[in-house]
């Protein structure tokens, strides 16, 4: 949607799960929305925290050294309150109360629904990034965070692959993703996991059991099994249960957790959180409201907020066939 008011004094906030690269964008934005002649605010602690008024100037320097940091400086939180209709009134009344005319919302799915509603009722303009390990969201090829996470997992089932090599062990490891399983298959592929399990798709665990059974009597002598902590079968433990059951085999478990969000930002996500960040500057200057910033095929691109969140972006189905042949 596009209003025709000059957009003079911006905030920008995190919001939701936190994602490595938040900080390298919450950089690009004030700098290059100080750059173009804007005044430039932070929000800490995300929704709720524009609800408790906790603005925050933001200068070229107030961004120093942060690029290569995990987190992010604003700091981030959920918001039930946010949630309720009172809750965007208040949000609309402080935003007013600050004189804003545009407001950047860095976050996930959940984020990006709380924008929606928040831009019906306020006549600023607003614009969502996507900042997100899941890179569950529709209108990028990838989120920021995303890249990183995949590599903190790998770097970590690396490591795994040399202690099921030694003893000869199976291992079940599990990776983030309630809801998608992008980490889960990215990571299978690089490190040469034998089986994956996604909420994407059925998971046949008797199926999974015989070819585990049947590889290790054709020679293999270590097995690595990774499971999206969404998958419809349970967690790492509940799956490993199962197969012990079916295969009489004992599985090693490996919960990854949280270390998957934490850490320094790769160079793709750096780059990407600085190329969006700018983006979403250009586009509020220009009067774009009611949309995210994502990369779609190598090119900046915007999509309303609303066919963001009411449709799911598709798992590589060719690299997820790859996983069991290349298991053989
Ligand atoms: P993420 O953005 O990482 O998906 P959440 O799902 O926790 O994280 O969402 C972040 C915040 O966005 C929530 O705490 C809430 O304040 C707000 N939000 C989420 N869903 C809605 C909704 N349907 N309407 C209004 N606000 C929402």
């Amino acid at each position: 949607m596009v209003r025709d008011h000059r957009v003079k004094r911006i905030a920008v906030l995190t919001s939701g799960g936190d994602a490595p690269g938040m900080n390298a964008a919450i950089r690009a934005v004030v700098r290059c929305a100080i750059y173009h002649g804007l005044e430039v605010f932070g929000i800490l602690r995300g929704y709720q925290g524009l609800l408790d008024n906790e603005f925050i100037e933001l200068k070229p320097r107030s961004v120093s050294n942060i690029i290569q940091r995990g987190g992010t400086i604003l700091k981030t939180s959920r918001s039930p309150e946010f949630q309720a209709v009172r809750g965007r009134q208040k949000a609309k009344a402080n935003l007013e109360r600050m004189r804003m005319d545009g407001l950047i919302v860095i976050g996930g799915d959940g984020t990006y629904r709380g924008a929606y509603e928040l831009e019906k009722i306020w006549l600023g303009k607003i614009i969502g990034m996507p900042g997100t390990i899941d890179n569950d969201l529709y209108g990028t090829d990838f989120t920021i965070g995303y890249d990183t996470a995949v590599n903190t997992a790998l770097q970590a089932i690396d490591k795994i692959r040399d202690t099921a090599d030694a003893h000869e062990r199976f291992f079940v490891v599990e990776v983030m993703g309630r809801h998608a399983g992008f980490i889960a298959l990215d990571v299978s592929i690089s490190g040469g996991a034998e089986e994956v399990l996604i909420p994407e798709t059925k998971t046949n665990i008797k199926e999974i059991a015989q070819r585990l059974s049947l590889a290790r009597r054709k020679g293999k002598t270590s097995s690595i099994i990774i499971v999206a902590e969404g998958d419809e079968e349970g967690g790492a433990y509940q799956v490993a249960e199962r197969l012990k059951k079916l295969s009489g085999c004992e599985y090693r478990v490996v919960v990854l957790g949280h270390v998957q969000r934490g850490g320094s930002p790769t160079a793709a996500d750096r780059i990407l959180a600085t190329e969006l960040g700018a983006f979403a500057v250009d586009e509020l200057i220009k009067g774009t409201s009611g949309v995210a910033v994502g990369k779609v095929g190598g090119k900046l691109r915007t999509v309303p907020f609303r066919e963001t969140f009411g449709r799911k972006k598709a798992i590589d189905q060719f690299l997820l066939k790859l996983t069991s042949v290349l298991s053989i």
